[in-house]
């Protein structure tokens, strides 16, 4: 029986923090100040405060500044846009990251619209959306982007290849699907309504898991020699997909952690050295 070879994002990451830390050096030199990413957290999630955390922790390593906001669990929608909007219009920060998700009460969607355009630099507002369904110029969601890198790292051709995402969220599903569209895959999209999933997955070259439910996808399910990439996050380092099984039929495989995580977070640092620089262009 095969083993799937791991699509390993922390090395892929890795490669790029390096280009992003040269590019951030080049930048303060050249400007007198150091890139700014704003992270907005909004409520007391323990999983966001961590996720901001390693941003912050990332950003440091790497020569940004960070500008730390945190509103409480109580924040309104408007008291959440008026701080997003200070951020847009403040000159001395370059990128904002408003970590999703955001307490119920608060329209997510209109805190991430309060985002400039220019600064949108985790690709969650409706420009950068319809720039990546039209693949015209604009920021890509973090992590449907770094699945696509990690897939180009490894030379996994997407061209022709029937891909299944299951899950339709608007920051990974949806625009992790427009992305291999945009490689001219032929691409399906699974929810919670979808009757058979089983069926829908072993359809599959590609799978990519986007839910939020340990192990859902189950390994017998995988077509042999499909690319398995698993973007679930479940408490106990446990991902979307079962993993073993899953790697047993598989070419490759992501692993969980030290797959599609890293390369979030490669993509946001990237894209905010990105807008610094298109500011000063
Ligand atoms: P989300 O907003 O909760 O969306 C989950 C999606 O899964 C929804 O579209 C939902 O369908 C679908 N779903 C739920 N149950 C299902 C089922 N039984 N069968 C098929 N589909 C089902 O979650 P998200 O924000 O996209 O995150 C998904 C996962 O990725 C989480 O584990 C999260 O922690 C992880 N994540 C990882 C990173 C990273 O950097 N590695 C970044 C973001 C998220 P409906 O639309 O019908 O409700």
């Amino acid at each position: 029986m095969s083993v799937a070879q791991l699509l390993d994002g922390t090395a892929v990451a890795r490669r790029s923090f390096a280009e992003t830390a040269e590019r951030a050096a080049d930048f303060a030199a050249a400007q007198g100040r150091s890139v700014c990413l704003a992270t907005v957290l909004i409520g007391d999630d323990p999983a966001s405060q961590t996720y901001v955390r390693m941003k912050q922790r990332r950003a440091a390593q790497l020569g940004l500044e960070s500008r730390r906001v945190r509103l409480s669990a109580e924040t309104t929608t408007d008291e959440a846009v008026a701080a997003v909007r200070a951020l847009s219009e403040d000159d001395t920060v370059d990128g904002i990251l408003v970590q999703h998700p955001a307490p119920a009460q608060v329209d997510e969607l209109a805190v991430f619209e309060a985002i400039a355009p220019k600064k949108d630099v985790d690709g969650v507002t409706m420009h950068s959306f319809a720039a990546m369904g039209l693949s015209a110029n604009g920021f890509h969601s973090c992590t449907p982007e770094g699945i696509v890198r990690l897939l180009d790292a490894y030379d996994v051709p997407t061209a022709g290849r029937r891909v299944c995402v299951v899950g339709r969220s608007a920051i990974l599903g949806k625009p992790v699907g427009l992305l291999l569209l945009a490689r001219d895959a032929t691409v399906t999209f699974c929810h919670s309504h979808t009757t058979d999933l089983a069926a829908q997955v072993s359809e599959a070259d590609i799978v990519v898991a986007a839910v939020g439910r340990p192990e859902l996808v189950r390994g017998e399910w995988i077509k042999p020699d499909a690319v398995v990439v698993d973007a679930g996050y479940n408490p106990g380092n446990v991902g979307d997909v079962e993993f073993s099984r899953a790697a047993a039929r598989a070419s490759y495989i992501t692993p969980v952690p030290g797959g599609v995580g890293p390369m979030t977070i490669a993509v946001l640092m990237e894209q905010t050295v990105t807008a610094a620089e298109n500011r000063v262009r």
